[in-house]
């Protein structure tokens, strides 16, 4: 991994480093899964890139592989609970409007409960 694949001060980077302990439910050589620290649904999984990447707003061409692996993830871990057919919600959040608190991009996966529409 180069310098600029990591971020010291990252929450998620340590987690991907075993620095911060988590029930990591997932992991290859690109995307690492965990358990989310305060589940919003019984399933409540993050994906994230092992590779340090801020936000979703600075996503180019070059992204399209890693974003489309992390989605194959998430499905993969709504089938493998059990609850994909009573249907999941997969989200990322960008920005401080949509309440981004941790600036490694994740993907939320959600499954177990109705999920209202719209967001609030
Ligand atoms: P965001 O608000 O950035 O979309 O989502 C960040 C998520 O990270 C939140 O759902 C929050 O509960 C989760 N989170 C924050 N700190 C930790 C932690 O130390 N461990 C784990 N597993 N999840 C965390
Ligand atoms: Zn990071």
């Amino acid at each position: 991994m180069t310098v600029t694949d990591m971020d010291t001060d990252c929450l998620f980077c340590k987690i991907r480093d075993g620095r911060i302990p988590a029930n990591i439910t997932y992991r290859d050589d690109y995307v690492l899964a965990f358990a989310d620290i305060g589940p919003k649904a019984p399933l409540h999984d993050l994906v994230v890139p092992l590779r340090h990447m801020a936000t979703l707003a600075d996503a180019s061409a070059d992204d399209a592989e890693i974003y489309g692996r992390m989605m194959v993830v998430a499905s993969k871990l709504a089938r493998e609970s059990g609850r994909a057919a009573g249907g999941f919600r997969v989200v990322m959040n960008a920005g401080p409007d949509a309440g981004q608190s941790v600036h490694h991009i994740h993907l939320h996966v959600l499954a177990g409960r109705p999920l209202g529409w719209p967001p609030c």
